[in-house]
């Protein structure tokens, strides 16, 4: 592993040695095992494959200057991992099921964790499918969990930079009522069309305003979005959005430097009045956004007037990657080492 350019990584897939898997059979989860195949066995009638019981979970491990590897709130995503199952009838997995598969997976693939110089990460990423075979509508009987690791370069190879994001009136991602709470495949499926048109137009991601009445901000294609004005954190409330563990992370911090914090709507012709604004996530920890365009109204919102992000942006990004390589001190209890 010497030869790895470990900072020329981009986000993408690479083979690692091992993967650690659980099955769930006759009502109940069995053993993790080890595996070092890249291929799942499956019934071609599994509901995975045909009704959408699928969720997955993302997450990161990183390397401090000791030379430990730390992961990010990995309760918080075998929490949410439940909450998705719950959502379309999977059988959930235990959180110390979820927490040892993770560290066991992370030790197997050791040498896949990149130095902390080279701002690169492991990747981890759990998933819970429906295998069962069923023809009619139903929750299958039988589910597998997996969780693979790859490692992933840092999101900014040319740096911090703010980039633009557009509205799209004619595609929503998720009903207020539906799916868009849940970390599942069918969300993805469904914002594939209106994200690829967003890249096609040289934006970064497409700003989803909420799907009732098309009037306050959703989510960031597949970020949550927030604000800054007035000394304030201010993030959308919303029954289709992904709660985010890094805006979680965000509001925490922000209300540990003397902000104030506001989960609430937030209507379009709000946003001419920010100071900063960005989309959050696992990926990229903030992605600062230089203007968003809502292009059937012909409106434009600037944030950034030098292509360079906000003081507050910049501050809570490196506050919290500071927390997650070891380089600060873990106030909030958000680290667990794996060793
Ligand atoms: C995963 C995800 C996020 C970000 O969540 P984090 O826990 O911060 O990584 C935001 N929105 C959607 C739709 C997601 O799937």
């Amino acid at each position: 592993m010497d030869t790895m350019d470990w900072s020329n990584l981009s986000f993408g897939y690479m083979k690692t040695d091992y993967n650690v898997r659980c099955y769930y059979r006759d009502g109940k989860w069995g053993e993790l095992e080890v595996s070092s195949s890249e291929q799942i066995n499956i019934h071609m009638a599994a509901t995975c494959l045909h009704y959408g019981q699928e969720a997955f979970e993302g997450l990161k491990v990183f390397r401090g200057k000791d030379g430990k590897a730390r992961v990010f709130r990995v309760d918080e995503n075998a929490k949410r991992l439940q909450s998705s199952c719950d959502g379309i009838l999977m059988a959930p997995l235990p959180t110390e099921i979820f927490i040892e598969a993770v560290e066991k997976v992370v030790k197997l693939n050791e040498r896949f964790i990149p130095p902390y110089e080279s701002g690169a990460s492991l990747y981890v990423r759990p998933l819970l499918i429906g295998m069962g075979a069923q023809v009619g509508v139903k929750p299958a009987k039988e589910y597998l969990f997996v969780v693979f690791v790859t490692p992933v370069g840092p999101y900014f190879k040319e740096g911090f930079k703010p980039t633009p994001m557009v509205i799209l009136r004619s595609y929503d991602r998720a009903a207020p009522l539906g799916t868009g709470i849940y970390k599942v495949g069918g969300n993805y499926a469904a914002s594939l069309v209106a994200g690829e048109k967003a890249h096609e137009m040289g934006y970064s991601a497409v700003l989803y305003l909420d799907a009732k009445e098309k009037k306050y901000i959703d989510e960031c294609g597949p970020a949550n979005f927030f604000a800054i004005k007035n000394n304030t954190y201010i993030t959308p409330k919303s029954s289709s959005i992904l709660p985010s563990i890094t805006n979680k992370s965000l509001m925490a911090l922000a209300e540990s430097m003397g902000m104030k914090v506001e989960r609430r709507q937030i209507p379009e012709e709000e946003l001419s009045t920010f100071e900063e604004a960005g989309a959050c996530g696992t990926a990229a920890v903030i992605s600062p956004i230089l203007r968003i365009d809502d292009l059937e109204e012909d409106k434009s919102y600037v944030f950034s007037k030098d292509g360079k992000p906000g003081p507050v942006c910049e501050k809570l990004y490196h506050k919290l990657r500071a927390i997650q390589y070891g380089d600060e001190p873990d106030t909030f209890g958000w680290v667990r080492i794996i060793e």
